[in-house]
């Protein structure tokens, strides 16, 4: 047999996903295990957006739609983006995709050669790595630690940038670390990468999980050059707890656009059109549900960080958005823990599911060793059950 496709060899299974089939077999079993691991809303979609889609079946919209996404779908993008963050985009700006992953790979796709660099900011999303890859470009990650907030400097940001590099992946609130980029860090960031001619993909598709009132910043309204040279990643997913429908979108030049519904037409065709119809009541209508989530999140987050960090041996920094912690969990690096020696994050993170009965994400394929990742899309009730069992897991070790 001839050797498969070299890109696709080197892409890497995903390290979170040992530790979440390992959780849903113990689930199977009848074990009574917490999960910590999600990266999606706990909550239902709202109920005017589920009626979106049944209504969309009955009315027989189940053919196929144009490639970048239905007409009244792009123009709900745009005025959501006009409403909240004052941008102004064309519809023909808008390409919809199915799923905020999926406008990322179409983004890295349409923007990358073979050779290119990508300057991603660590701690990163796993997938961002490997869809550079897959685009057959190098991944240069460019990291910031727990002093710095989790957040990288302009000036590192313009030391990583070499003649090679065609775009920087910027991720505000952030997946895993929760934090949120100031105006002026992102200012300073702009204008490296007007400067250094270098495009950013901006995924904001945390953008409305922000809280203490702390300023969420588009990236694409710092300036007209910087929005020339943006590609803004979004969707539903996240806001509208929405993550099954499938719908992510992007708003960039209007040539970017253009070939991006190229690529799209020879690959997705559409995403579907069911989702499509309920995505744009979800844009369109009352706002309302998704301020609630968030007021939920907030909550959960408060007491999730303000008990983890009166457990001994553990710590985490308050994070400003999205729906993540990362417990600090180096102090036990090195140490025996039911009689086993804890060399790193992953280590930690399965014995605390096979002892504790806890799944959680170790953050060492995020580029961030010494950390774990607690998701708090889940119930109050289930958030203090994982930190009991945290607080005897380690007590008992
Ligand atoms: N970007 C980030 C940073 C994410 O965390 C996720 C979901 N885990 C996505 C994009 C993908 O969203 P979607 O489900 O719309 O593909």
């Amino acid at each position: 047999m001839k050797p498969i496709s070299k890109i696709a060899a080197g892409v890497q299974a995903s390290t979170t996903l040992a530790i979440d089939s390992l959780f849903k077999q113990m689930k199977a079993e009848g074990k009574d295990v917490v999960g910590f691991g999600a990266g999606e809303p706990d909550f239902p979609t709202p109920e005017h957006i589920k009626q979106a889609g049944i209504d969309a079946i009955e009315n027989n919209f189940t053919k196929y739609t144009p490639a970048a996404g239905l007409m009244q779908l792009r123009e709900a993008a745009s005025y959501r983006l006009k409403a909240d963050f004052g941008l102004e985009y064309a519809p023909n700006q808008i390409v919809v995709a199915s799923g905020a992953k999926h406008s990322v790979y179409v983004a890295l796709m349409t923007l990358c050669d073979p050779g290119d660099e990508v300057v991603i900011a660590a701690p990163y999303w796993v997938s961002y790595s490997e869809m550079v890859k897959q685009a057959g470009a190098v991944p240069v990650i460019v990291a910031a630690g727990e002093a710095e907030d989790f957040k990288i400097t302009a000036a590192q940001l313009d030391a990583a940038i070499t003649d090679r590099t065609k775009v920087f992946m910027l991720n505000s609130p952030c997946n895993p670390t929760g934090m949120v980029y100031t105006r002026a860090e992102l200012e300073a960031i702009a204008e490296v990468c007007c400067r250094r001619n270098v495009y950013v993909i901006a995924d904001e598709i945390y953008c409305n999980l922000v809280y203490d009132d702390i300023e969420f910043v588009s990236f694409a309204s710092l300036g007209e050059e910087v929005k020339e040279r943006t590609i803004l990643v979004n969707g539903v997913s996240k806001s509208y707890a929405m993550t099954g429908w499938r719908i992510g979108y992007t708003a960039s030049n209007p040539e970017l656009a253009r070939v991006m519904g190229n690529y799209l037409s020879h690959s997705t065709s559409a995403p579907s059109t069911i989702s499509q119809h309920a995505a744009i009541v979800a844009l369109r209508g009352p706002q309302e549900d998704m301020q609630a989530m968030k007021r939920a999140f907030e909550k959960r987050r408060d007491h999730l960080v303000g008990r983890m960090n009166r457990i001994e041996g553990v710590s985490c920094i308050k994070p400003q958005g999205a729906f993540y912690v990362m417990m600090n969990m180096k102090s036990f690096i090195g140490k025996s823990m039911y009689g086993k020696t804890i060399g790193s994050a992953e280590d930690f993170a399965h014995l605390f599911l096979e002892k504790g009965l806890v799944a959680t994400v170790p953050c060492t394929a995020f580029a961030a060793p010494g950390f774990v990742r607690w998701s708090y899309a889940t119930s109050l009730a289930e958030i203090d059950k994982g930190l009991d069992r945290l607080e005897q897991f380690i007590q008992n070790a």
